[in-house]
């Protein structure tokens, strides 16, 4: 399927439980097979709880591990992919839906209108810039969609450790306060992200801007 992009947010009514999950990795493996053993672990988690994927569309590194293993365990698969990046990225053809976008504004907001909740595997700086926007979004008070950074191995400590000290030296402070889980186990991703999906409130409409 082609993008019909209009430039326009939806926020979708708040579903009662998460239900379909964007998931930003590297479209490498990185150094240690406990990343792509993370990402698998979190797609077979995402199938057996009935969670669709929502991810980048490619086939290779941890994003081609965790759509694989979704697929593989039966669940839904979304790939979002803009166009210059089909081939490079090696676009996943067999998952359930694949949306090609003309770029990647329109590939990184329909991932979030997709999406009732967003995880960071360890990636690289598509993986970060992907997570700092969410949290941009959340800090801003466009959504109260759970963020889920799953310190795999300690992979996100450095920016964890970034986070706290934007926070001692008050650029982030109150009435601008960055909300996130941390988990270091794949296995408690799925968990966590329910709980905080219980927790969390509807975002006000009159909040809402259009990015
Ligand atoms: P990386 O973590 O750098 O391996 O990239 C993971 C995914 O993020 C890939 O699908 C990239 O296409 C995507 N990506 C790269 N740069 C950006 C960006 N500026 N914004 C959003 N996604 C990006």
């Amino acid at each position: 399927m082609r993008a019909n992009g209009n430039g326009k947010l939806t926020m979708r009514p708040r579903p009662e439980r998460v239900r379909n999950v964007c998931v930003y990795c590297g479209s490498g493996h990185g150094e240690s097979p406990i990343y792509a053993e993370a990402a698998r672990t979190l797609g077979r988690a995402l199938a057996a709880s009935d969670i669709g994927l929502v991810y980048g569309g490619g086939g290779l590194g941890l994003m081609g591990e965790v759509a694989r293993a979704t697929l593989e365990g039966g669940g839904k698969v979304t790939g979002i992919i803009p166009d210059f990046l089909s081939e490079r990225e090696q676009m996943l053809q067999d998952v359930t839906d694949l949306i090609v976008t003309a770029d990647m504004h329109e590939r990184k907001r329909l991932m979030f209108e997709h999406s009732d909740a967003f995880v960071a595997l360890p990636g690289g700086i598509g993986t970060l810039e992907e997570l700092v926007e969410q949290l941009t979004w959340a800090q801003l008070g466009q959504h109260t969609k759970p963020i889920v950074v799953a310190d795999i191995a300690g992979f996100w400590s450095p920016f964890l450790h970034l986070l706290e000290h934007m926070r001692s030296q008050a650029f982030i402070r109150p009435g601008l306060e960055v909300s996130y889980g941390i988990v270091s186990e794949a296995a408690d991703i799925v968990p966590r992200l329910q709980a905080m999906h219980a927790e969390a409130g509807e975002v006000q409409p009159a909040t809402l801007i259009k990015f």
